[in-house]
């Protein structure tokens, strides 16, 4: 029996190049949000796709921004740039997609576990299930108490709020859902 030819993980081989293969995907995936630098930007969703034209093999990397005017997405793409240049490809676009726009609901719960075990409580769910949105607490990241309020409706940065649990007593910042 004759094993089938990889065509997935022929990207950095040329022109012949079938598909993004593991290796460019992965390399963009583990780009960091700078604000938030305990996650990647495809833990917090706005990483869409990751393409290569089967013509050319000129890849294609598909970003969501995440707030608007975020100053952190021209970072964001300079980062993608640098990994994709890293990973053998310099000529590659960055294309950025505003539709459907970005909602923290994308945040992978990955990315969730990874925010609060840094101390950050993550966004809670923007859509809900019946026609009465009803507001969840927000948890303490630190000892997980709902007995919560906030401080600030901005944190360190604009992208977060800044809250503070009545039980353990500690300032923490928290992700607005959006
Ligand atoms: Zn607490």
């Amino acid at each position: 029996m004759t094993a089938a030819p990889d065509i997935t993980d022929r990207t950095t081989t040329g022109p012949a190049a079938a598909g993004a293969g593991p290796a460019v995907r992965a390399a963009v995936a583990a780009v960091v949000d700078p604000e938030i630098r305990v996650v990647t930007i495809a833990d917090l969703g706005i990483l869409r796709d990751v393409t290569t034209d089967p013509a050319t093999g000129r890849v294609t990397v598909t970003i969501t921004p995440t707030y608007t005017g975020c100053p952190a997405m021209d970072v964001i793409r300079a980062d993608i740039r640098r990994a994709l240049t890293a990973a053998g490809h310099p000529e590659a676009e960055v294309r950025t997609v505003f539709a459907p726009p970005w909602s923290t609901d994308w945040i992978t719960a990955e990315g969730r576990a990874k925010l609060a075990a840094a101390g950050i409580a993550p966004p809670g769910p923007v859509r809900t299930a019946g026609p009465v949105a009803v507001p969840l607490a927000v948890r303490c990241p630190r000892c997980g108490a709902p007995d919560t309020e906030q401080i600030s409706r901005f944190g360190s940065t604009a992208c977060k709020a800044l809250w503070r649990c009545r039980s353990c007593r500690e300032p923490f910042d928290h992700v607005k859902a959006l």
